[in-house]
Protein backbone atom coordinates (compact mmCIF):
# COMPACT_ATOMS: atom_id res chain seq x y z
CA UNK A 1 0.00 0.00 0.00
CA UNK A 2 1.43 3.29 -0.72
CA UNK A 3 1.25 5.94 2.16
CA UNK A 4 -0.08 9.36 1.04
CA UNK A 5 0.74 11.41 4.17
CA UNK A 6 -0.86 14.71 4.79
CA UNK A 7 0.86 17.30 7.78
CA UNK A 8 -0.90 16.91 11.05
CA UNK A 9 -1.68 20.23 11.57
CA UNK A 10 -5.32 20.92 11.15
CA UNK A 11 -4.94 24.34 9.62
CA UNK A 12 -2.44 22.81 7.30
CA UNK A 13 -3.30 21.44 3.74
CA UNK A 14 0.48 20.07 2.77
CA UNK A 15 0.76 16.45 1.75
CA UNK A 16 3.25 14.10 -0.83
CA UNK A 17 1.38 16.43 -3.56
CA UNK A 18 2.77 19.86 -2.14
CA UNK A 19 6.14 20.75 -3.78
CA UNK A 20 9.20 21.95 -2.06
CA UNK A 21 8.63 20.84 1.29
CA UNK A 22 9.65 18.12 3.23
CA UNK A 23 8.41 16.14 6.35
CA UNK A 24 9.39 14.95 9.79
CA UNK A 25 8.55 12.46 12.08
CA UNK A 26 6.49 13.74 15.23
CA UNK A 27 8.03 13.37 18.46
CA UNK A 28 7.15 9.76 19.81
CA UNK A 29 8.67 9.09 23.35
CA UNK A 30 9.36 12.79 24.69
CA UNK A 31 6.29 14.13 26.46
CA UNK A 32 7.55 17.61 26.31
CA UNK A 33 8.54 18.31 22.87
CA UNK A 34 4.77 16.30 22.03
CA UNK A 35 3.08 19.20 24.02
CA UNK A 36 5.43 21.69 22.40
CA UNK A 37 4.09 19.97 19.00
CA UNK A 38 0.97 19.94 20.15
CA UNK A 39 0.99 23.94 20.11
CA UNK A 40 1.66 24.41 16.78
CA UNK A 41 -0.31 21.51 15.25
CA UNK A 42 -3.62 22.73 17.01
CA UNK A 43 -5.08 19.19 16.60
CA UNK A 44 -6.58 16.67 19.55
CA UNK A 45 -6.11 13.67 17.44
CA UNK A 46 -2.96 13.27 16.40
CA UNK A 47 -1.32 10.12 15.78
CA UNK A 48 2.11 10.49 17.06
CA UNK A 49 3.35 7.53 15.70
CA UNK A 50 2.31 7.71 12.27
CA UNK A 51 1.58 10.97 11.24
CA UNK A 52 4.76 13.90 10.21
CA UNK A 53 4.73 17.57 10.07
CA UNK A 54 5.90 19.81 7.00
CA UNK A 55 9.00 21.96 7.16
CA UNK A 56 6.85 24.92 6.67
CA UNK A 57 6.02 25.00 10.33
CA UNK A 58 9.68 26.34 11.18
CA UNK A 59 10.95 29.79 10.50
CA UNK A 60 14.11 29.22 9.32
CA UNK A 61 12.13 26.07 6.36
CA UNK A 62 14.05 23.25 8.03
CA UNK A 63 14.40 21.56 11.57
CA UNK A 64 18.02 21.76 12.46
CA UNK A 65 17.65 19.14 15.41
CA UNK A 66 15.28 16.89 16.86
CA UNK A 67 14.82 19.65 19.75
CA UNK A 68 14.57 22.29 17.34
CA UNK A 69 10.61 23.33 18.38
CA UNK A 70 8.28 24.43 15.56
CA UNK A 71 7.30 28.22 15.73
CA UNK A 72 4.54 28.87 12.84
CA UNK A 73 1.45 27.53 13.15
CA UNK A 74 -0.45 28.62 10.41
CA UNK A 75 1.34 30.51 7.38
CA UNK A 76 -0.19 33.33 5.32
CA UNK A 77 -0.55 30.54 1.89
CA UNK A 78 -1.99 28.16 4.51
CA UNK A 79 -4.79 30.47 5.26
CA UNK A 80 -5.88 31.87 1.53
CA UNK A 81 -5.98 28.64 1.02
CA UNK A 82 -8.84 28.02 3.76
CA UNK A 83 -9.93 31.17 2.77
CA UNK A 84 -10.44 29.62 -0.71
CA UNK A 85 -11.84 25.87 0.36
CA UNK A 86 -14.22 28.08 2.97
CA UNK A 87 -15.46 30.26 -0.27
CA UNK A 88 -16.05 27.05 -2.47
CA UNK A 89 -18.12 25.43 1.10
CA UNK A 90 -19.92 28.31 2.44
CA UNK A 91 -22.14 25.76 4.50
CA UNK A 92 -18.42 23.94 5.86
CA UNK A 93 -19.16 25.27 9.53
CA UNK A 94 -16.04 23.54 9.98
CA UNK A 95 -13.75 25.27 7.56
CA UNK A 96 -15.35 28.83 9.08
CA UNK A 97 -13.87 27.74 11.99
CA UNK A 98 -10.47 27.08 10.72
CA UNK A 99 -10.36 30.45 8.80
CA UNK A 100 -10.99 32.35 11.94
CA UNK A 101 -8.53 30.57 14.30
CA UNK A 102 -5.92 30.54 11.01
CA UNK A 103 -6.61 34.61 10.74
CA UNK A 104 -6.44 35.21 14.46
CA UNK A 105 -3.27 33.67 14.68
CA UNK A 106 -1.72 35.21 11.92
CA UNK A 107 -2.61 38.84 13.23
CA UNK A 108 -1.23 37.73 16.28
CA UNK A 109 2.44 36.86 14.98
CA UNK A 110 2.44 39.48 12.97
CA UNK A 111 1.62 41.53 15.89
CA UNK A 112 4.49 39.58 18.14
CA UNK A 113 6.99 39.54 15.42
CA UNK A 114 6.79 43.46 15.17
CA UNK A 115 7.29 44.06 18.90
CA UNK A 116 9.70 41.63 19.28
CA UNK A 117 11.96 41.87 16.70
CA UNK A 118 13.40 38.96 17.41
CA UNK A 119 16.20 37.45 15.79
CA UNK A 120 15.42 34.50 13.71
CA UNK A 121 17.37 32.22 14.59
CA UNK A 122 17.47 32.76 18.53
CA UNK A 123 18.41 30.09 21.52
CA UNK A 124 16.75 29.00 24.69
CA UNK A 125 19.54 30.48 26.89
CA UNK A 126 19.38 33.93 25.08
CA UNK A 127 15.71 34.16 26.11
CA UNK A 128 16.53 33.07 29.91
CA UNK A 129 19.22 35.77 30.05
CA UNK A 130 16.37 38.54 29.00
CA UNK A 131 14.11 37.11 31.27
CA UNK A 132 16.70 37.53 33.96
CA UNK A 133 17.50 41.25 32.73
CA UNK A 134 13.71 41.95 33.47
CA UNK A 135 14.07 39.90 36.91
CA UNK A 136 17.27 42.05 37.89
CA UNK A 137 15.18 45.22 36.79
CA UNK A 138 12.73 44.18 38.77
CA UNK A 139 15.34 43.01 41.65
CA UNK A 140 16.59 46.91 41.77
CA UNK A 141 13.40 48.13 42.33
CA UNK A 142 13.03 45.37 45.12
CA UNK A 143 16.50 46.38 46.70
CA UNK A 144 15.28 50.27 46.35
CA UNK A 145 12.39 48.87 48.77
CA UNK A 146 14.25 46.29 50.58
CA UNK A 147 16.99 48.98 51.48
CA UNK A 148 14.22 51.71 52.39
CA UNK A 149 12.74 48.60 54.60
CA UNK A 150 16.49 48.15 55.75
CA UNK A 151 16.62 51.97 56.90
CA UNK A 152 13.42 51.53 58.56
CA UNK A 153 14.43 48.28 60.26
CA UNK A 154 17.96 49.75 61.45
CA UNK A 155 15.98 52.56 62.61
CA UNK A 156 13.52 50.87 64.53
CA UNK A 157 16.63 48.29 65.53
CA UNK A 158 18.61 51.32 66.91
CA UNK A 159 15.48 52.10 69.25
CA UNK A 160 14.80 48.97 70.33
CA UNK A 161 18.49 48.36 71.18
CA UNK A 162 18.20 51.97 73.20
CA UNK A 163 14.93 50.12 75.03
CA UNK A 164 16.67 46.72 75.51
CA UNK A 165 19.91 48.24 77.15
CA UNK A 166 16.81 50.33 79.04
CA UNK A 167 15.47 48.09 80.62
CA UNK A 168 18.50 46.68 81.15
CA UNK A 169 19.80 48.88 83.04
CA UNK A 170 16.39 49.04 85.02
CA UNK A 171 17.09 45.09 85.88
CA UNK A 172 20.40 45.98 86.74
CA UNK A 173 19.18 48.45 89.31
CA UNK A 174 16.74 45.99 90.09
CA UNK A 175 19.39 43.42 90.97
CA UNK A 176 20.77 45.91 93.13
CA UNK A 177 17.18 46.58 95.24
CA UNK A 178 17.06 42.97 95.35
CA UNK A 179 20.53 41.92 96.79
CA UNK A 180 19.63 45.07 99.09
CA UNK A 181 16.88 43.40 100.43
CA UNK A 182 18.18 40.32 100.51
CA UNK A 183 20.67 41.26 103.21
CA UNK A 184 18.66 43.11 104.58
CA UNK A 185 16.06 40.14 104.94
CA UNK A 186 19.37 38.15 105.60
CA UNK A 187 20.42 40.41 108.96
CA UNK A 188 16.81 40.84 110.18
CA UNK A 189 16.85 37.11 109.88
CA UNK A 190 19.78 36.83 111.99
CA UNK A 191 18.48 39.27 114.56
CA UNK A 192 15.08 37.47 114.97
CA UNK A 193 17.06 34.05 115.07
CA UNK A 194 19.16 35.60 118.22
CA UNK A 195 15.99 36.98 119.27
CA UNK A 196 14.10 33.23 119.12
CA UNK A 197 17.16 31.81 120.74
CA UNK A 198 17.22 34.13 123.84
CA UNK A 199 13.24 33.90 123.82
CA UNK A 200 13.43 30.23 123.59
CA UNK A 201 16.31 30.97 126.48
CA UNK A 202 14.28 33.17 128.56
CA UNK A 203 10.99 30.30 128.08
CA UNK A 204 13.05 27.84 129.35
CA UNK A 205 14.58 29.15 132.50
CA UNK A 206 11.01 30.01 133.43
CA UNK A 207 10.00 26.64 132.15
CA UNK A 208 9.59 24.71 135.52
CA UNK A 209 10.17 21.15 133.72
CA UNK A 210 12.97 18.93 135.13
CA UNK A 211 14.43 19.06 131.54
CA UNK A 212 14.59 22.85 131.81
CA UNK A 213 15.83 22.82 135.70
CA UNK A 214 18.73 20.57 134.49
CA UNK A 215 20.63 22.92 132.74
CA UNK A 216 21.19 25.17 135.75
CA UNK A 217 22.81 23.13 138.52
CA UNK A 218 22.74 25.47 141.45
CA UNK A 219 19.18 26.37 140.59
CA UNK A 220 18.06 22.90 140.48
CA UNK A 221 19.89 22.46 143.79
CA UNK A 222 18.22 25.92 145.45
CA UNK A 223 14.95 24.67 144.01
CA UNK A 224 14.78 21.18 145.51
CA UNK A 225 17.22 20.82 147.71
CA UNK A 226 18.68 17.84 146.19
CA UNK A 227 21.62 18.20 143.30
CA UNK A 228 20.48 16.89 139.66
CA UNK A 229 22.63 13.26 141.00
CA UNK A 230 20.66 13.07 143.98
CA UNK A 231 17.87 13.72 142.40
CA UNK A 232 18.18 11.06 139.56
CA UNK A 233 19.32 9.03 142.50
CA UNK A 234 15.83 9.48 144.14
CA UNK A 235 13.91 9.27 140.61
CA UNK A 236 15.20 6.03 139.92
CA UNK A 237 14.98 4.00 143.40
CA UNK A 238 11.32 5.50 142.81
CA UNK A 239 10.66 4.58 139.09
CA UNK A 240 9.92 0.87 139.38
CA UNK A 241 7.08 1.99 141.41
CA UNK A 242 5.56 4.71 140.00
CA UNK A 243 2.57 2.99 138.75
CA UNK A 244 1.80 2.50 141.97
CA UNK A 245 1.01 6.61 142.11
CA UNK A 246 -2.14 7.02 143.58
CA UNK A 247 -3.66 10.96 142.76
CA UNK A 248 -6.39 11.43 145.22
CA UNK A 249 -9.91 12.17 143.55
CA UNK A 250 -8.24 11.99 139.97
CA UNK A 251 -10.54 11.55 137.38
CA UNK A 252 -7.97 10.16 134.63
CA UNK A 253 -6.80 7.93 137.40
CA UNK A 254 -10.09 6.02 137.70
CA UNK A 255 -9.94 5.80 133.52
CA UNK A 256 -6.23 4.36 133.87
CA UNK A 257 -5.39 6.70 131.72
CA UNK A 258 -1.97 7.98 132.60
CA UNK A 259 -0.69 8.62 129.27
CA UNK A 260 -2.93 12.47 129.42
CA UNK A 261 -0.36 13.46 132.30
CA UNK A 262 -0.01 17.43 132.19
CA UNK A 263 3.57 16.61 134.12
CA UNK A 264 6.62 13.96 133.10
CA UNK A 265 7.31 12.28 136.44
CA UNK A 266 10.55 13.46 137.01
CA UNK A 267 8.85 17.38 137.41
CA UNK A 268 6.36 16.16 139.03
CA UNK A 269 8.95 15.22 142.15
CA UNK A 270 10.59 18.06 141.68
CA UNK A 271 7.50 20.00 141.80
CA UNK A 272 6.71 17.73 145.18
CA UNK A 273 10.53 18.58 146.38
CA UNK A 274 10.33 22.44 145.70
CA UNK A 275 6.85 22.67 147.56
CA UNK A 276 8.51 20.50 150.20
CA UNK A 277 11.61 22.43 150.54
CA UNK A 278 10.23 25.99 150.51
CA UNK A 279 7.18 25.33 151.49
CA UNK A 280 5.70 26.60 148.49
CA UNK A 281 2.32 27.44 148.64
CA UNK A 282 0.38 25.37 145.49
CA UNK A 283 -1.00 28.25 144.30
CA UNK A 284 1.75 29.50 142.94
CA UNK A 285 3.43 26.50 141.94
CA UNK A 286 0.09 26.04 139.83
CA UNK A 287 0.84 29.37 138.14
CA UNK A 288 5.20 27.79 137.47
CA UNK A 289 4.24 24.66 136.05
CA UNK A 290 0.43 26.16 134.18
CA UNK A 291 -1.77 23.32 136.17
CA UNK A 292 -4.26 23.99 138.57
CA UNK A 293 -3.38 24.27 142.44
CA UNK A 294 -5.65 21.06 142.81
CA UNK A 295 -3.84 19.08 140.43
CA UNK A 296 -0.42 20.40 142.58
CA UNK A 297 -2.25 18.84 145.95
CA UNK A 298 -2.59 15.58 144.04
CA UNK A 299 0.88 15.77 143.11
CA UNK A 300 2.42 16.37 145.91
CA UNK A 301 0.11 14.01 147.81
CA UNK A 302 0.53 11.27 145.67
CA UNK A 303 4.29 11.79 145.66
CA UNK A 304 4.97 11.87 149.30
CA UNK A 305 3.07 8.68 150.24
CA UNK A 306 4.83 7.40 147.44
CA UNK A 307 8.48 8.38 148.88
CA UNK A 308 7.29 7.09 152.20
CA UNK A 309 5.83 4.19 151.29
CA UNK A 310 9.04 2.86 149.27
CA UNK A 311 11.91 4.30 151.46
CA UNK A 312 9.74 3.15 154.68
CA UNK A 313 10.12 -0.40 153.50
CA UNK A 314 14.13 -0.55 153.76
CA UNK A 315 15.15 -2.67 156.96
CA UNK A 316 17.59 0.01 158.43
CA UNK A 317 18.67 -2.60 160.91
CA UNK A 318 22.86 -2.33 160.56
CA UNK A 319 24.36 -5.50 160.49
CA UNK A 320 26.56 -6.92 163.11
CA UNK A 321 29.39 -5.21 163.79
CA UNK A 322 28.32 -2.05 161.54
CA UNK A 323 27.74 0.48 164.48
CA UNK A 324 31.53 -0.33 166.12
CA UNK A 325 33.03 -0.06 162.82
CA UNK A 326 31.60 3.41 161.50
CA UNK A 327 31.89 4.19 165.83
CA UNK A 328 33.29 8.11 165.41
CA UNK A 329 36.14 8.66 167.61
CA UNK A 330 34.13 11.40 169.61
CA UNK A 331 32.15 8.80 171.55
CA UNK A 332 35.32 6.89 172.06
CA UNK A 333 37.23 9.93 173.62
CA UNK A 334 33.50 10.69 175.67
CA UNK A 335 33.48 6.85 177.05
CA UNK A 336 30.70 6.25 175.02
CA UNK A 337 32.38 3.29 172.67
CA UNK A 338 29.39 1.27 173.66
CA UNK A 339 27.09 3.74 171.88
CA UNK A 340 24.33 1.81 169.75
CA UNK A 341 21.39 4.82 168.90
CA UNK A 342 20.84 8.29 169.48
CA UNK A 343 17.38 9.71 169.86
CA UNK A 344 15.39 13.16 169.75
CA UNK A 345 11.73 13.86 169.19
CA UNK A 346 10.75 17.12 167.33
CA UNK A 347 7.60 19.06 166.93
CA UNK A 348 5.54 20.81 163.94
CA UNK A 349 3.23 23.39 164.59
CA UNK A 350 -0.36 22.52 163.55
CA UNK A 351 -2.90 25.01 163.11
CA UNK A 352 -5.61 25.17 165.79
CA UNK A 353 -8.78 21.89 165.26
CA UNK A 354 -12.07 22.72 165.41
CA UNK A 355 -12.71 20.00 167.77
CA UNK A 356 -11.54 21.56 171.02
CA UNK A 357 -10.91 17.38 172.24
CA UNK A 358 -8.15 17.08 169.36
CA UNK A 359 -6.94 20.69 170.32
CA UNK A 360 -6.07 19.45 173.61
CA UNK A 361 -4.48 16.19 172.56
CA UNK A 362 -2.34 18.34 170.36
CA UNK A 363 -1.57 20.87 172.54
CA UNK A 364 2.18 20.72 173.47
CA UNK A 365 3.17 22.58 176.74
CA UNK A 366 6.72 23.03 175.97
CA UNK A 367 5.87 24.60 172.56
CA UNK A 368 2.88 25.82 173.70
CA UNK A 369 0.99 24.86 170.62
CA UNK A 370 -0.78 22.45 169.01
CA UNK A 371 1.80 20.25 167.74
CA UNK A 372 2.73 17.13 165.49
CA UNK A 373 5.29 15.07 167.26
CA UNK A 374 7.74 13.08 165.55
CA UNK A 375 10.93 11.12 166.86
CA UNK A 376 14.17 10.73 164.54
CA UNK A 377 16.69 8.19 165.86
CA UNK A 378 20.02 7.55 164.31
CA UNK A 379 23.41 5.67 164.72
CA UNK A 380 26.12 7.34 166.27
CA UNK A 381 27.81 7.65 162.58
CA UNK A 382 24.71 9.90 161.59
CA UNK A 383 23.02 7.59 159.38
CA UNK A 384 19.31 7.24 159.68
CA UNK A 385 17.92 4.68 162.50
CA UNK A 386 13.95 5.76 162.46
CA UNK A 387 11.79 8.38 161.53
CA UNK A 388 8.44 7.99 163.06
CA UNK A 389 4.91 8.77 162.21
CA UNK A 390 3.45 11.65 163.42
CA UNK A 391 1.93 11.35 166.97
CA UNK A 392 -0.39 14.03 168.64
CA UNK A 393 1.79 16.63 171.00
CA UNK A 394 0.57 15.61 173.77
CA UNK A 395 2.36 12.34 173.82
CA UNK A 396 5.37 11.86 175.99
CA UNK A 397 8.74 10.83 175.05
CA UNK A 398 8.47 7.43 176.55
CA UNK A 399 5.10 6.50 174.98
CA UNK A 400 6.10 7.34 171.30
CA UNK A 401 9.42 5.21 171.86
CA UNK A 402 7.48 2.34 172.92
CA UNK A 403 4.86 3.11 170.32
CA UNK A 404 7.55 2.71 167.27
CA UNK A 405 9.53 0.29 167.86
CA UNK A 406 12.82 1.87 167.62
CA UNK A 407 15.20 -0.11 170.53
CA UNK A 408 14.40 -3.15 168.46
CA UNK A 409 17.09 -1.74 166.18
CA UNK A 410 19.43 -1.18 168.48
CA UNK A 411 22.26 -4.26 168.67
CA UNK A 412 21.36 -5.60 171.87
CA UNK A 413 23.76 -4.30 174.93
CA UNK A 414 24.37 -0.96 173.58
CA UNK A 415 23.53 2.79 175.25
CA UNK A 416 20.74 4.16 174.11
CA UNK A 417 21.45 7.79 173.80
CA UNK A 418 18.29 10.21 174.53
CA UNK A 419 17.57 13.81 175.80
CA UNK A 420 16.97 13.92 179.23
CA UNK A 421 13.31 14.11 179.18
CA UNK A 422 12.84 10.22 177.57
CA UNK A 423 11.37 8.10 181.01
CA UNK A 424 12.63 5.08 179.19
CA UNK A 425 15.37 3.60 181.22
CA UNK A 426 12.52 0.47 181.65
CA UNK A 427 12.30 0.27 178.61
CA UNK A 428 15.35 -0.17 177.80
CA UNK A 429 16.08 -2.86 179.87
CA UNK A 430 13.94 -4.84 178.93
CA UNK A 431 15.50 -4.83 175.49
CA UNK A 432 18.68 -5.63 177.09
CA UNK A 433 20.24 -2.03 176.68
CA UNK A 434 21.07 0.88 178.57
CA UNK A 435 19.72 3.94 178.68
CA UNK A 436 22.03 6.98 178.85
CA UNK A 437 20.30 10.66 179.40
CA UNK A 438 21.57 13.48 181.39
CA UNK A 439 21.06 13.70 184.50
CA UNK A 440 17.44 14.97 185.90
CA UNK A 441 18.11 18.00 187.96
CA UNK A 442 17.23 17.05 191.02
CA UNK A 443 19.08 19.05 193.56
CA UNK A 444 19.44 22.95 193.23
CA UNK A 445 22.61 22.90 191.30
CA UNK A 446 24.96 19.99 188.89
CA UNK A 447 28.08 19.00 190.51
CA UNK A 448 30.78 18.64 188.53
CA UNK A 449 30.72 15.27 187.76
CA UNK A 450 27.35 15.71 186.46
CA UNK A 451 28.01 18.98 184.47
CA UNK A 452 30.87 16.71 182.68
CA UNK A 453 28.47 14.01 181.91
CA UNK A 454 26.15 16.89 180.89
CA UNK A 455 28.70 18.58 178.28
CA UNK A 456 29.65 14.64 176.97
CA UNK A 457 25.84 13.65 176.05
CA UNK A 458 25.51 17.22 174.73
CA UNK A 459 28.01 17.00 172.40
CA UNK A 460 27.34 14.00 171.21
CA UNK A 461 23.12 14.24 170.71
CA UNK A 462 24.55 17.78 169.05
CA UNK A 463 24.25 15.02 166.24
CA UNK A 464 21.03 13.82 166.41
CA UNK A 465 19.95 17.61 166.33
CA UNK A 466 22.02 17.87 163.12
CA UNK A 467 20.22 15.01 161.43
CA UNK A 468 16.56 16.69 162.62
CA UNK A 469 17.87 19.99 161.33
CA UNK A 470 19.00 18.86 158.22
CA UNK A 471 15.30 17.24 157.83
CA UNK A 472 14.19 20.46 158.50
CA UNK A 473 15.66 22.42 155.75
CA UNK A 474 12.79 21.22 153.99
CA UNK A 475 11.05 24.51 155.50
CA UNK A 476 7.50 22.68 155.17
CA UNK A 477 8.44 20.89 157.90
CA UNK A 478 8.76 24.57 159.79
CA UNK A 479 5.80 25.86 158.78
CA UNK A 480 2.21 25.76 160.83
CA UNK A 481 0.62 22.32 159.58
CA UNK A 482 -2.60 22.97 158.38
CA UNK A 483 -5.17 20.78 160.58
CA UNK A 484 -7.02 19.47 157.49
CA UNK A 485 -3.78 17.74 156.20
CA UNK A 486 -2.43 16.75 159.41
CA UNK A 487 -2.37 13.21 158.48
CA UNK A 488 -0.23 13.85 155.50
CA UNK A 489 2.53 15.68 158.50
CA UNK A 490 4.13 12.23 159.26
CA UNK A 491 4.49 10.70 155.87
CA UNK A 492 6.20 14.08 155.01
CA UNK A 493 8.66 13.56 158.20
CA UNK A 494 9.41 10.33 157.20
CA UNK A 495 9.95 10.47 152.93
CA UNK A 496 12.23 13.85 153.74
CA UNK A 497 14.27 11.96 156.36
CA UNK A 498 15.05 9.13 154.07
CA UNK A 499 15.80 11.47 151.04
CA UNK A 500 18.34 13.30 153.61
CA UNK A 501 19.33 9.59 154.49
CA UNK A 502 19.59 8.62 151.04
CA UNK A 503 21.23 11.56 148.96
CA UNK A 504 23.15 13.13 151.91
CA UNK A 505 26.52 12.12 154.11
CA UNK A 506 25.86 10.81 157.71
CA UNK A 507 25.59 13.94 159.93
CA UNK A 508 28.00 12.23 162.45
CA UNK A 509 31.04 13.19 163.32
CA UNK A 510 34.29 13.54 161.72
CA UNK A 511 37.16 12.15 162.76
ZN1 LIG B 1 2.08 21.58 7.26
Amino acid sequence: MVWHWNCASSLCFNSWRTKGVHYYHLPIKNLELQHEYAKILKNEKVNWKKQVICSAHWTGGNRLSKDHIPDIICSEEQMKKIKKISELRPKDNDMKKKLMCAQRIITQQDHIGKKRKAPKCRSQVQAKKRKRRKSKHELEVQNDKLKKQCDAFKLENEHLNSKVSEVQNEVKRLHKEINALQENLQTEKSVFNSKLKRMKYELNKRTFTYNSLIENGKEFFELCGLTINEFDCVYECLEPFTHLLAYPDCQQDKKKNFNNRLLDEKTELMVTLTIARHNVDLVIMAKQVGASSSTMSRVFVAWMALIRCVFDSIDLKPLPGFVEAFLPKKFVDAGYAECGILGDNTETWVSQFENYDINNLTFSHYKNHTTGKVSVWIYPHGALCKCSEAYPGTISDEQITEQINVLDLCPKGKIVMTDKGFAITDLCHEKGLHHNRPPMKFKHQYDENEVSLNFDIATLRIHNENAIGRIRDWSILNACWPAGRVDLLGTCWIALAHIVNLTKEPSGPKD
